[in-house]
């Protein structure tokens, strides 16, 4: 039993009331966005009915509101992480932007020749690539801790993988790909043991439980607003103060700038030094309101429902024969995804036959293509879940599962037959 009411939940998301298909929508792919509530799609209205208007810069009374929620957005936050000052929390466009810009930044002043960052191999092409292009570029080494059988992360040999060469260890917090969650609390002590710095890839963490910077330890914190309830096109980086006031500025222009002459220019304060140019004003009042939302569930509930949904959902998939279920077994060591395979039948035809029936779950490598490799399939099913999701739909998901899985076994070679 979920603390959550997640009936009265599902009547704030107005998009769960409609039909696909002429079945009730059941939607499952959290992990890769999640639904907005009435009163996020309802600041974003206001804003553009109400205030709409250029921050930071108007002496009118629309600007002057519009900065004013705009900041208190920030503020909102820099108090969802427990980050103590703004100075560090700096609105970006997602995930994948907050980690371009400690490639771009930091990394240029911090990384050089034979300096090793450490990654997982289970990370996001959102915190690789960026590394691969600074190990190229600054002719540092890549290194990568390996996955247990269980596909969490083989420790074993860290005394080895983290020296005193590593500079930066950079780590998905909550796999989207296999729904592991990483020790980075113990990886950031050991990070600084050495003198590295550690950057979490918050975009699976975040939205679902409680993360606490300060006690998490880490320097640079990565998040996207639309996989937490807010829009798209919003997102935050966070940075440890001592780390953020050190930082050369990312994208040059018009707001994160104080004093410019024609041949140079001085910084404005932080964390506007790191937004350059109108920002996404709209989004980020409208995140404001999302965390509004979240916090009124409580992070600690929102984290107890996934657990019981997700624990149904492992009993559940243990009835579906010939089905790999990826991650830890253990629930406390995974967040609210599910990703699967079955040799009988290709992941997307599987996602095909489901959304037909009004179930929404992604089939692809996640963007995570060197994991599929690792895992050796071509692609992975995946059911991820939010606060307004039931154990009913878990039992539609599963059900579907049982006659999509029966009638592809019957096909030669898994493939759909006519
Ligand atoms: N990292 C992880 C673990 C993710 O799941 C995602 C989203 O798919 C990202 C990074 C990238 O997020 P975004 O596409 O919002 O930049």
């Amino acid at each position: 039993m979920s603390m959550l009411d997640v009936e009265a939940i599902r009547k704030d998301f107005p998009i769960l009331s409609r039909q696909v298909y002429g079945k009730p929508l059941v939607y499952l792919d959290n992990a890769a966005t999640s639904q907005k509530p009435r009163c996020v799609i309802q600041a974003l209205v206001e804003y553009y009915e109400g205030y709409n208007s250029n921050i930071h810069r108007g002496v009118h009374a629309l600007s002057m509101e519009a900065t004013e929620r705009y900041e208190a957005a920030r503020q909102k936050c820099a108090d969802f992480i427990g980050s103590p000052s703004t100075d560090g929390v700096i609105l970006v466009r997602n995930t994948t932007e907050a980690i371009n810009l400690v490639a771009r930044t930091w990394a240029r002043s911090n990384i050089g020749p034979g300096d090793e960052i450490l990654l997982t191999e289970m990370e996001h092409h959102s915190n690789l690539v960026p590394w691969q292009q600074v190990a190229q570029e600054q002719g540092a080494v890549l290194r990568f801790i390996p996955l247990t059988p269980e596909q969490t992360l083989d420790l074993s040999d860290m005394d080895r993988l983290l020296n005193s060469r590593t500079r930066l260890v950079a780590l998905t917090h909550v796999s989207n790909a296999l729904g592991t969650i990483n020790p980075v609390k113990e990886l950031g002590r050991a990070a600084h043991r050495v003198g590295a710095r550690i950057l979490v890839d918050g975009a699976q963490s975040v939205p679902h439980l409680k993360v606490d910077v300060q006690d998490m330890g880490c320097d640079f914190l990565a998040f996207s607003g639309h996989k937490m309830l807010g829009p798209t096109g919003i997102g935050v980086l966070y940075v440890k103060q001592e780390v953020v006031e050190r930082m050369e500025p990312f994208l040059r222009g018009g707001d994160m700038v104080r004093e410019v002459w024609y041949d140079k220019a001085t910084w404005n304060d932080l964390p506007m030094r790191f937004e350059a140019g109108t920002p996404n004003i709209a989004d980020t009042i409208a995140l404001g309101a999302a965390i509004d939302y979240l916090q009124s569930l409580g992070m600690e509930v929102v984290r107890e429902h996934e657990i019981a949904i997700t624990q149904h959902a492992l009993d559940a998939f243990q009835e579906l024969e010939r089905v790999q279920v990826f991650g830890p077994g253990d629930v406390a060591q995974r967040g609210g995804i599910i990703s699967f395979f079955c040799s009988d039948v290709h992941p997307h035809d599987l996602g095909t036959v489901l959304d037909r029936e009004g179930i929404a779950i992604r089939a692809g490598h996640h963007c995570a293509m060197p994991l599929m490799r690792k895992l050796g399939v071509p692609a992975t099913a995946r059911a991820s879940f939010y606060v307004y999701n039931t154990e009913e739909e878990v039992d539609i998901l599963v059900d579907a599962l049982k006659r999509a899985l029966r009638y592809f076994a019957r096909t030669p070679n898994g493939t759909r037959g006519g």
